[in-house]
């Protein structure tokens, strides 16, 4: 697949028109092929796939501290999808139902999951007896299905997320399951780090909530256009579903109570954030823990092809007995088709090897932000991380500094309007639902919530001119 296509035929727009140009990169760099024939339905490639495992290898690493992995099925009985009013009233419009299997319609329709809490709260109330069972920590990484009647975008918005990683938790207290929100918003803040993409933390307006929740707490990437991408959301479940779904566990003095819950999830939505925030008009750029091939070793040759080919595979040993993950492109193409392709799929780091740098027994060493020099051959796996991370680091600032200019603090209307077209605005709010819902009409965009940042200092809102230190973020949304 890979190497039958020719480079050259790929044709990258600048990524400054961003919606092209992030199309054109799923399909050049092989992340996800869109011609599935069912909308909203893509298909990863296998590259695509391996990016997206070593991804989630990621927040596996963080939930396996602490939360317990499972499955649970995807279809779900009707009785108890539709026990949480709320709940439903958030769902109803976007769920596939089975309704027959083979030619016989089922007594029970099966809902095809679009979330899993009406899954898994059923068997919650089976497994937790007691307060030696709490707290409860479980997550798993599925696919959902939503029948999404807006225009469906490749990993942004799908009628198959093939990817959601959900966990659900139970606890004792109302402020133990608080806390446990509390966990998820900073491991997901880690997790965000670890891509070198930065975000914003908001709880969000009453309005926009969890449907079923007490509150939700949503990470934000803002993406080169100015809209913003929703990466991540913790919710506060309280005892809302524990009511519904009689999960109840006996306290220490022997009292039947009901469990505190919280739910929060992560979906593939992240890797658009990845390759959004960090690519640019050459293709991917990825960060060295991520990259599934981290190094590509370009034999630059003339004359003699053996020795060279020979010692850019001993080069390849070494660095892959170091644990890196490593290729030598030993095509037959020119080194400058070969460039191209592995900077389209955002390898972080080439290393180049000629008869000239044999000789003088180097390797030159060029990562994917262009940064190039030559080091002595016998330092190359020492010299090839440190670049690695310093990469990380390069991408790391460039992203926060590109988040900054995107961001505006505006005193009224007029200016939020003007400034949700490129960017997000920060607005006082005085937190009314009706200033809030007046606002978002407005101003055409959307209230993303409080930031958790320093308050502002006291002035008017703009809406009803009550003082107030509180404000909101606003922007499109995706
Ligand atoms: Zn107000």
């Amino acid at each position: 697949m890979t190497d039958s296509k020719d480079p050259r035929e790929a044709k990258l727009p600048e990524k400054s028109n961003f919606s092209e140009w992030y199309h054109e990169l799923l399909k050049s760099a092989e992340i996800i092929d869109v011609r599935y024939p069912v909308k909203g339905m893509c298909v990863w490639y296998p590259f695509g796939f391996a990016l997206r495992r070593s991804v989630y290898n990621i927040i596996k690493e963080l939930l396996d501290v602490d939360h317990y992995e499972t499955q649970f099925p995807l279809l779900i009985p009707e009785q108890e999808f539709m026990k949480e009013a709320e709940h439903i009233k958030g769902f109803e419009d976007e769920v596939y139902w089975v309704t027959h299997g083979g030619t016989s319609p089922l007594d029970v329709k099966l809902a095809l999951r679009p979330t899993s809490e009406t899954a898994i709260y059923p068997m919650f109330k089976l497994w937790i007896r007691s307060h030696a069972d709490l707290p409860l920590r479980v997550y798993q990484i599925i696919n959902t299905f939503r029948y999404e009647t807006k225009h469906t975008r490749p990993l942004i918005r799908l009628r198959e997320i093939t990817s959601f990683k959900e966990a659900h938790t139970a606890h004792a207290t109302w402020d133990e399951a608080a806390a446990q929100v509390e966990v998820a918003v900073e491991r997901y803040a880690e997790f965000y780090r670890r891509l070198a993409i930065p975000f914003l933390t908001c709880k969000r307006p009453s309005w926009d909530k969890f449907p079923g929740a007490d509150y939700s707490i949503a990470l934000d990437v803002i993406m080169p256009d100015g809209r913003t991408l929703q990466v991540g959301t913790a919710h506060l479940l309280g005892t809302n579903f524990a009511k519904t779904y009689g999960i109840t566990y006996e306290d220490a003095e022997g009292e039947q109570r009901l469990v505190n819950q919280s739910c929060y999830g992560i979906s593939e939505r992240c890797i658009a954030a990845l390759i959004s925030v960090h690519g640019d008009d050459r293709g991917l750029i990825l960060p060295w823990e991520v990259a599934p091939i981290q190094v590509v070793i370009v034999p630059i040759v003339f004359g003699d092809k053996a020795p060279i080919i020979e010692a850019c595979r001993a080069l390849e040993r070494e660095l892959s007995a170091a644990g890196i993950r490593v290729k030598v492109d030993e095509g037959d193409e020119r080194p400058g088709a070969k460039f191209y392709r592995w900077e389209m799929r955002g390898v972080p780091i080439r290393l180049e090897l000629g008869p000239r740098d044999m000789a003088k027994g180097q390797v030159v060493i060029v990562r994917r932000d262009g940064a190039k020099r030559a080091v002595p051959r016998d330092g190359i796996v020492e010299a090839v991380i440190e670049e690695g991370h310093a990469l990380q680091e390069v991408l790391a600032k460039k992203a926060r500094a590109s988040m900054e200019e995107h961001i505006r603090l505006v005193q009224t209307v007029e200016e939020a309007i003007e400034q949700v077209k490129t960017g997000v605005a920060r607005i006082r709010w005085c937190g009314s639902v009706d200033c809030g819902h007046q606002l978002e009409d407005l101003v055409g965009a959307n209230m993303l919530g409080e930031p958790r940042e320093e308050p502002l200092l006291p002035g008017p809102c703009p809406i009803c001119n009550a003082s107030t230190t509180g404000s909101t973020y606003m922007a499109r949304q995706y």
